[in-house]
């Protein structure tokens, strides 16, 4: 009946919220992991910010080089 539908109901989202959360954990994860610094000239990915400042100034002096707080997303 109504009731049993809403105790179900009430166990999916509980279920639900515990998974979002676990989730959105990995996401994080997932996030910090694919922080990607890409060359914005010839979009070749850098392992660091540092090193796509390095290679900018070899390889694309004339370029300007975007701050390191634009690719913390
Ligand atoms: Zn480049």
């Amino acid at each position: 009946m109504v009731r049993g539908a809403a105790k179900e109901q009430a166990r999916q989202k509980a279920q639900k919220k515990a998974e979002a959360m676990k989730g959105g954990e990995s996401q994080l994860k997932a996030r910090a992991e694919g922080l990607k610094i890409i060359c914005p000239s010839c979009k070749i990915a850098m392992p660091g910010y540092k090193i796509l400042v390095q290679h900018m100034e070899s390889k694309h002096p004339s370029a300007a080089i975007p701050a390191e707080s634009s690719f913390a997303k």
